[in-house]
C-alpha cells in the first residue's frame, strides 16, 4: 500500500509523506500539513469501535494514517503503551457528559499527543539513527507533557523554554525535575519572546546542522492522536450513526482541529463548539468573514487559550476549501456556510468563566477548571441557539483543576485534590538553566550543547 501524502496549507512545497511532514513540523514554505484526502471509516467500521478499548481504537485511526511508513503491530504496541490512563465520561445531565482527558502523565490533553510523539520519533531514530533536537516553548501545558512524553527516548534531546513568572509551581517542576535528555531553560521574558526565540532557531543557517524539529500544534504528529477520543467519546455514548456534539475550549485550535479530522474520517457529528475566551478572532471570523488577528493576545484565567492567532485556523480553513497564510491573510475564502452548519463559537470573558465554574460546581457537584468551563459555557450558548434535543453531547475537559488551585479555590472556597504525578513532581529537586529573552545567546546555547564530542 502506498502512503498518504501530506500537503501544505500554503500550496507552494511539495506534498511529503507522514513521517517527512512529521520529522520537519512546518512546511518550507511556513505552511501547515494536512493529508491530501482524509481516510475514510464505514459506518460499519466506526460502529465497532464499541467494543474496544481505547488503545485500540487509536491503534485503528491512526494507521490510517501510518500505513506505509510505520508497521501497523508497532503502531499498536506504542498506542497499547502511550494510552494506559482513564478518560472518564462523567455524567452531568440527561445525555450531557464530561470528557476529563486530564489523567496522563503530566495531567493535561497535551499528553494524549505528546505521548504518541515521543514514541513515533524513538521509530524514526532507530531505523536511520539521525538525532533529534526538540526545540519547544511553552506557556506551561505543552512543556511538561513534552518533557515527560520524551525523557529517555532515544535520539532525542529536548529544550524547553518558559516564560520564569507566567508558569505555576506544578507546570515548572512537572518538566525541571527530570534531567537527562531534558533542558529547560528559563527565560527572563514573556511567553512571546520565548516562541520569538524558538522560531528564529529554526531558520538559522548557523544552526542548519542540529536537526531541529517542534513538537507544538503545527507539528501533524501532534493533531493526529487528537482525533481519536472523539470516536472514543462516541463509541461510549452515541447510537452507531446518532450525532453527536462536542464543546472544546480552543487556543491554537489543535483540540477542535482533532474534532475536524474525527468528522472528516466520518464520524457522525451534530456540531463541534469551538469555545475561546477573551482571544475571539475565530468567532468574530465566523459571523462576519472577515478575518482580523487579536496583537498582543489578551490574558484571561484559562491562560493556555491565550492565543491572538490560533495557528491551526490556516487547517481549518483548508479542510473548507480556503487559503489562509501563516499571518492570518486569506488568500481564498473557504465555504463559510458549511463552515457555519459544522461549526458554532462563542467567546466567555473572565467574569462569565469565574460565575460558570461557581454555578456549575453548585449545580452539579462536578469540579472543572478555568478551561473544562469555558466549554461548558459555549455548550449553554449554543444550545441557547439550536437546542440539543434528545441527542448527546460532550464537554472537553483538558485540565486537571489542581493544576489552577489559586483561581479553583478563590470561586470554590476550598483547593482541588492533588493527583500523584504532581505531588511526586513537587518532591522532586529541579533544575533549569536561565538567561534573557536575547537570541544570541539562546544560539550560542544551542551551538554548546551540540559541539561535536
Ligand atoms: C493547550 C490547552 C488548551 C487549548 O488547546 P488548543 O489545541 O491549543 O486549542 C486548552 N486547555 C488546556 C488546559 C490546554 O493546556
Amino acid at each position: 500500500m502506498s502512503a498518504l501524502l501530506f500537503r501544505s496549507t500554503n500550496g507552494q512545497s511539495p506534498a511529503v509523506n507522514l513521517r517527512e511532514a512529521f520529522l520537519a513540523g512546518q512546511a518550507p514554505d511556513r505552511g501547515l500539513y494536512l493529508p491530501e484526502a482524509f481516510p475514510r471509516f464505514t459506518p460499519a467500521e466506526i460502529a465497532a469501535f464499541a467494543g474496544l478499548p481505547y488503545h485500540e481504537i487509536a491503534a485503528r485511526v491512526l494507521t490510517r494514517f501510518t500505513a506505509g511508513i510505520i508497521p501497523d503491530a508497532t503502531i499498536a504496541e506504542m498506542c497499547h503503551d502511550a494510552y494506559d490512563f482513564n478518560i472518564p465520561l462523567e455524567l452531568i445531565h440527561d445525555r450531557i457528559f464530561l470528557m476529563r482527558l486530564d489523567q496522563g502523565p503530566t495531567a493535561s490533553f497535551k499528553d494524549f499527543a505528546a505521548q504518541m510523539m515521543s514514541r513515533m520519533f524513538g521509530h524514526f531514530f532507530q531505523e536511520d539513527h539521525r538525532e533529534v533536537t526538540i526545540l519547544t516553548a511553552t506557556s506551561g501545558d505543552t512543556g511538561a507533557a513534552v518533557a515527560h512524553a520524551f525523557h529517555n527516548i532515544p535520539g532525542t534531546r529536548v529544550v524547553v523554554l518558559f516564560p520564569i513568572d507566567e508558569i505555576s509551581l506544578s507546570q515548572r517542576k512537572l518538566m525541571t525535575t527530570l534531567g537527562d535528555n531534558i533542558r529547560t531553560v528559563a527565560i527572563d521574558g514573556k511567553f512571546d519572546d520565548c516562541q520569538a526565540m524558538v522560531k528564529r532557531a529554526f531558520t538559522d543557517p548557523a544552526l542548519a546542522h542540529i536537526h531541529l524539529s517542534s513538537a507544538n500544534s503545527i507539528n501533524i504528529g501532534r493533531l493526529l492522536p487528537q482525533s481519536v477520543y472523539y470516536f472514543y467519546a462516541a463509541s461510549r455514548l452515541a447510537q452507531p450513526g446518532e450525532p453527536m456534539a462536542f464543546s472544546i475550549p480552543s487556543g491554537n485550535f489543535g483540540d477542535m482541529m482533532g474534532a475536524v479530522v474525527a468528522r472528516e474520517m466520518g464520524l457522525p457529528v451534530r456540531k463541534i463548539i469551538a469555545s475561546v475566551n477573551e482571544n475571539d478572532s475565530f468567532p468574530r471570523y465566523l459571523s462576519s468573514g472577515v478575518y482580523e488577528k487579536i496583537s498582543p493576545s489578551r490574558n484571561s484565567v484559562s491562560n493556555a487559550m491565550n492565543v491572538g492567532h490560533p495557528s491551526n485556523l490556516a487547517r481549518l480553513v483548508a479542510v473548507y476549501g480556503g487559503q489562509m497564510d501563516e499571518t492570518g491573510k486569506i488568500h481564498r475564502q473557504p465555504d463559510l456556510a458549511a463552515m457555519r452548519r459544522d461549526i458554532f463559537s462563542s467567546s466567555i470573558n473572565d467574569e462569565r468563566t469565574r460565575t460558570s465554574l461557581r454555578d456549575f460546581w453548585n449545580k452539579y457537584q462536578i469540579l472543572l477548571e478555568p478551561h473544562g468551563v469555558v466549554a461548558w459555557q459555549g455548550f449553554l450558548d449554543w444550545n441557547a441557539v439550536e437546542p440539543l434535543g434528545n441527542a448527546p453531547a460532550v464537554i472537553v475537559e483538558t485540565a486537571n483543576p489542581a493544576k489552577f488551585p489559586e483561581e479553583v479555590e478563590k470561586v470554590v472556597g476550598w483547593p482541588p485534590d492533588v493527583p500523584a504525578a504532581i505531588t511526586a513532581a513537587l518532591a522532586q529537586p529541579e533544575h533549569h538553566d536561565r538567561m534573557g529573552a536575547d537570541y544570541d545567546q539562546f544560539r550560542s546555547y544551542l551551538l554548546a550543547r551540540h559541539a561535536p564530542a
